[in-house]
């Protein structure tokens, strides 16, 4: 078995004259840095421990002058060019060894139009950075739920959270992109203009461009929301989601509800000797009313003898945060996932079966739950096909020790194997750790893929942006 931290996504080493790196240098607004110079760890260094590369330089981009002249200069050099949003992607796309890094996470504005209800937003920003702007208006669109996460490259594979059952996913709030193509030139993309790139960047993430701008729609959300997380002991977990499942089944598009199962972390609701235990988590949000939103979580709120239930009206732009002291950056990650329409015993009890021997107290298998808004656009009105999925299983690995990873991955990955057979076969994008380079056709794109090779061929048939879940340009 191949351990991913050993590999490098491909890159090749050129070697870069020092003439031509000051050409560059002179160029820019923001910064260029070389190994040893300040600013350049700091670049390099992203959310999964796992990824360790070295670019031979790193542009720190102030703006949309400093990405075309970085895409003009490895165009025409002929050297790897790999882009940087939040940092956040478990497959390490981001960070190449050798050739050029371009990080775009120093640009991070983001503007609100309260009365158009749209925001701006650069490539930079993280959930975090758009919520809080957002909230000031009262205003959302759906993000993910962990606030350090980037806002491009979530938006470029889709986007989930806990509003996309009421309003899609984040690619379905998408108003325009201005885009860097290929050719060093600036494009806008909308539904008017140049549809076909819009198409392709709604789900083909980076293939297509660096994206310097995003436009999306807002809706109003909160202050406060209904949200919050009802914890039980594990023993009761194939009862709890037999219950859950039918509870979910009829839910109104404003509630999502995950699952969560994992050992005990010392949160100061649980009773200390739950910590370290395995437990079964609902963590759910009503994205509306919160008095209907309260009938709403009561039929979970009534399953089973629930250790803590701590589900009460939160800021949204707080419950957003909530998961932030779980996943922060610097452990070792791994990530296998499945797509499913009905989640049936069978793949329910192997997923409860594996969480008695997770390897380390920080894996967690999380069961999203979509459907809803979702599901209301057509598979091939975006890149992003899978619009009948409910369910969405992310088995999460999660350790510190280099000595732990042969173990942790093979965790994974017995899992995700014993699982398959009761999948669809499809996976978010985002959710795709580097080795799985082979799904991207059939499991990530399927019915799109066809369509997206002839527009890699036409917006990059050189395959310039080639560190990300790649597409290849169609013969
Ligand atoms: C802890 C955690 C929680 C998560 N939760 C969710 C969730 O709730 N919902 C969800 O949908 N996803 C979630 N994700 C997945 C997340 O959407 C992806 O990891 C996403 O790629 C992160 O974007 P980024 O900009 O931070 O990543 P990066 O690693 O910077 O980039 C990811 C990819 O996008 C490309 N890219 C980045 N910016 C640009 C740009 N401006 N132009 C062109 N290409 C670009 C990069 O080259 C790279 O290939 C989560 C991830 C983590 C680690």
């Amino acid at each position: 078995m191949s351990n991913p931290a050993n590999r490098t996504n491909g890159a090749a080493t050129a070697t870069i004259s020092p003439q031509a790196t000051d050409a560059l240098r002179a160029q820019l607004r923001g910064a260029l840095c070389r190994p040893g110079e300040p600013g350049y760890d700091q670049a390099r260094t992203i959310w999964n421990a796992m990824i360790d590369r070295c670019p031979e330089l790193i542009v720190r981009a102030a703006g949309a002058a400093d990405v075309i002249a970085t895409v003009r200069y490895a165009g025409a050099q002929g050297i790897p060019l790999a882009v940087r949003g939040g940092g956040h992607n478990i497959a390490g796309n981001a960070v190449c060894d050798g050739g050029v890094m371009l990080d775009l996470s120093g640009m991070k504005s983001v503007r609100i139009d309260p009365a158009a209800r749209t925001a701006r937003v650069e490539p930079g920003a993280t959930l975090g950075d758009f919520d809080r702007e957002a909230q000031a208006f009262g205003l959302a669109t759906p993000l993910g739920i962990n606030s350090t996460t980037g806002v491009a490259g979530l938006t470029l594979g889709g986007g989930f959270g806990w509003l996309s059952r009421r309003f899609g996913l984040t690619i379905d709030n998408l108003l325009s992109v201005d885009v860097v193509t290929a050719k060093g030139e600036l494009i806008q993309a909308n539904e008017k203009r140049n549809q076909d790139l819009f198409w392709a960047v709604r789900g083909g993430g980076g293939n297509f461009g660096v994206v310097t701008s995003f436009e999306y729609r807002l809706h109003p959300v909160g202050p406060e929301v209904l949200a919050g997380l009802i914890v039980h002991p594990f023993a009761n977990a194939k009862e709890l989601f037999d219950g859950y499942r039918k509870i979910v089944a009829k839910a109104p598009e404003e509630l999502t509800c995950w699952v969560v199962m994992r050992k005990a972390p010392p949160l100061p609701f649980l009773p200390p000797e739950v910590h370290g235990k395995e437990i079964f988590v609902l963590a759910m949000c009503y994205a509306g009313d919160i008095e209907q939103g309260k009938k709403a979580v009561a039929p979970l709120q009534a399953l089973g003898k629930p250790i803590a239930d701590v589900v009460g009206p939160s800021p949204f732009a707080g419950w957003q945060q909530a998961f932030d002291p779980l996943l922060t950056p610097g452990a070792r990650n791994y990530w296998k996932s499945h797509d499913f329409i009905e989640l049936n015993d069978a793949a329910f009890q192997l997923m409860v079966d594996a969480v008695a021997s997770a390897p380390t107290p920080d894996c967690e298998i999380f069961i999203g739950h979509m459907g809803g808004a979702t599901n209301r656009v057509r598979a091939e009105d975006t890149a992003y096909p899978h619009r009948n999925v409910e369910f969405i299983m992310n088995v999460h690995t999660r350790w510190s020790d280099a000595a732990q990873d042969r173990v942790c991955i093979a965790w994974a990955r017995d899992l995700f194997d014993k699982v398959a057979p009761h999948a669809t076969g499809g996976v978010y994008v985002n959710f795709m750790p580097e080795d799985e380079t082979q799904r991207v056709r059939s499991g990530a794109y399927g019915p799109n893929y066809e369509r997206l090779a002839k527009l890699k061929a036409k917006y990059d048939p050189a395959n310039l942006f080639r560190f990300n879940q790649n597409i290849g340009p169609a013969a």
